[in-house]
């Protein structure tokens, strides 16, 4: 049992898979089918009191309530979009704050999930880099970010088109899934997992900006979708957007994305490409992408920059976009625009900051205020 998954003294069982809890349960005396009984209660049925978990016997109950909690991280807001997008933050234990955005569609609702506190990559057009890194997520913490949603709008009973209020999950929140890599396998088992969230292994999709040897990893564990955060063409101007780049080159990334696939021939890989005009948004950016990405079975999708304060970067032109599209889909790459859904509450995709990051820039001016009046050196950092 990690650290991880303790929450204060006792056990929080919301984070364990199948299978670590019913390791947990052999080493507490107890039947593994026991554990697939509470992994219902908990996810299938939205339950965390264990006196309603009537098919346990009183003791087992009584048991639980003693040793263990089923606890999500706690929701501190809630924003509604025009477009029907939510964002919802949530507070972490040790400080720190993470948002999760959902997504409604006509015939599918996408959850985008964050996997760390900040992020440790500094990509120059995202807003969660200007943060840094403050923590890895528990798993808890990841799969409660899917328990809460599909508790809220179960209750809600908003979605109408499909028969579950998530049918999509996207590691493409906060952070690099990658790199907290076990805490959100374990999370990403109980999307899986038919008696918790039985979503469909082609639904939950993994985006990394390319920690190569985490990839290979990956595909030795569990099987996801993958999207890849490319961005660029060439080697120069990717390590300028994306500097993990400098560490893992192209060449190793698409050879990796290759092994991704083993041999399956229906699977691709999808490229996620930021549209930054006068940046990487020109026809020889575009012709350069089909040449790398001629033996990598893949598709391309387009995002529009998401501005935030601060940032250098522009949207490109639609006209741009466009163009850049039809160049790709000439050459026979399935290209799609992402649409932007969310921006008028920073849900949009590079627009997650936590308001955490925001307090922080209030306190960075308020010592810069104070700083010009008395030393910084004794203020509290
Ligand atoms: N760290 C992971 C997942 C988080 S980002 C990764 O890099 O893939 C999810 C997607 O949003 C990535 O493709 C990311 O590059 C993109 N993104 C980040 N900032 C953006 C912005 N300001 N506008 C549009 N897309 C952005």
């Amino acid at each position: 049992m990690s650290d991880n998954n303790l929450s204060g003294t006792k056990v929080n069982l919301l984070g364990l898979s199948q299978k670590a809890l019913s390791e947990y349960f052999i080493t507490l005396g107890e039947k593994p089918f026991r554990a697939q009984q509470v992994l219902k209660w908990i996810h299938a049925e939205g339950v965390t009191d264990f006196a309603q978990m009537t098919n346990l016997s009183k003791s087992l109950r009584a048991k639980l309530a003693e040793l263990c909690v089923v606890q999500a991280p706690e929701v501190i807001s809630q924003h509604n979009a025009s477009d029907g997008t939510r964002k919802w933050l949530f507070k972490v234990a040790g400080g720190g704050a993470i948002e999760t955005v959902y997504i409604p569609e006509p015939k599918r609702a996408t959850l985008c999930i964050s996997s760390q506190v900040g992020c440790a990559l500094n990509c120059s057009f995202c807003h969660t880099a200007q943060q840094g890194f403050q923590k890895n997520l528990t798993s808890s913490e990841i799969i409660g970010q899917l328990w809460y949603a599909v508790k809220q709008l179960r209750e809600e009973g908003i979605f109408k088109a499909i028969d579950r209020p998530i049918t999509n999950v996207v590691m493409m929140g906060m952070g690099e899934p990658l790199l907290n890599f076990d805490n959100v396998v374990m999370a990403m088992d109980l999307m899986l997992d038919d008696l918790a969230y039985g979503l469909s292994k082609r639904r939950v999709t993994l985006s990394t900006s390319g920690v190569v040897p985490a990839i290979d990893k990956l595909r030795e564990v569990i099987d996801v979708a993958l999207a890849v955060s490319l961005h660029a063409p060439n080697d120069t101007l990717r390590t300028e957007l994306v500097p993990i780049n400098k560490k893992y080159p192209i060449v190793e990334l698409l050879a990796a994305c290759k092994r991704y696939l083993r041999d399956d021939t229906r699977r691709r890989i999808t490229m996620e490409y930021v549209m930054l005009e006068g940046v990487n948004d020109q026809p020889q950016h575009a012709h350069e992408l089909i040449k790398i990405l001629k033996d990598v079975p893949s598709k391309v999708n387009l995002i529009p920059f998401n501005p935030f304060n601060g940032t250098k970067y522009q949207r490109s032109s639609n006209e741009a976009i466009l163009r850049f599209q039809s160049i790709l889909m000439n050459a026979g790459i399935v290209t799609l625009t992402r649409k932007t859904r969310g921006d008028d509450i920073d849900a949009a995709c590079g627009q997650l900051a936590g308001q955490v990051n925001d307090k922080t820039q209030r306190s960075a001016k308020f010592k810069q205020q104070l700083a010009k009046t008395i030393s910084l050196e004794v203020l509290p950092s």
